[in-house]
């Protein structure tokens, strides 16, 4: 059998409360995520991906069924999303990861704004991502559940911000204004993860 289990966040549902609401949360986090969770276990239970984690599944991501990639990437790309925002956010970076940006972006704002336009401009469902890619930042997108860890994307890298774009991420509370969603989300990322996360793929 396979052991994927949906991690508990690491907050409760209305601490990100007012720019991303309880009930979106609560939906997101107890019936989205956790379904990918169990349609993951589905998928690999019995075969020879049993075992195998996410990392090793993504790396030949086009070989496997197509419910893999859906529900491995849902299931990893949720996982890390919840660690990467928490109750009265930094608003900006600092440190290592600021330089890093600041030189790669000319500045924090042009980085933010072209994170957004990726976010905004991803037709559909699916992220914006902010990766490390042999040592350089780059931003990126993908559709659906893919990300940059996959053999199917067309950026890869890895990933150390990241924007769920899906309707279901935002829309009770903002409906069809994706731009304001991903404008209100900045107040809640959680930079000092971000820099961690960054800090950790440059050893
Ligand atoms: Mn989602």
């Amino acid at each position: 059998m396979s052991k994927f289990e949906l991690p508990s966040l690491p907050y409760s549902y209305d601490a990100l409360e007012p720019y991303i609401d309880k009930m979106t949360m609560e939906i997101h986090h107890s019936k989205h995520h956790n379904a990918y969770v169990t349609n993951l276990n589905k998928a690999v239970d019995g075969t020879s991906l049993e075992g195998k984690t996410l990392e090793e599944l993504f790396k030949d991501i086009s070989k496997h069924p197509v419910a893999v990639r859906n529900n491995g990437g849902g299931h990893y790309n949720h996982s890390l999303f919840w660690t990467l925002m928490k109750k009265n956010g930094e608003g900006t970076p600092s440190g290592e990861l600021a330089a890093a940006i600041n030189s790669t972006f000319d500045s924090f704002e042009n980085f933010k704004k072209k994170f957004s336009d990726a976010a905004a401009g991803r037709f559909g469902s699916g992220w914006a991502w902010l990766v490390v890619q042999n040592g350089n930042l780059l931003v990126t997108s993908t559709p659906n559940q893919d990300n940059p860890l996959m053999d199917v994307a067309e950026v890869k890298g890895i990933p150390i911000l990241g924007l769920d774009v899906w309707e279901h991420a935002y829309y009770l509370k903002y409906q069809n204004r994706r731009p304001e969603y991903i404008e209100n989300w900045w107040n809640v990322v959680n930079w000092d993860e971000v820099a961690a996360r960054f800090s950790a793929v440059k050893k």
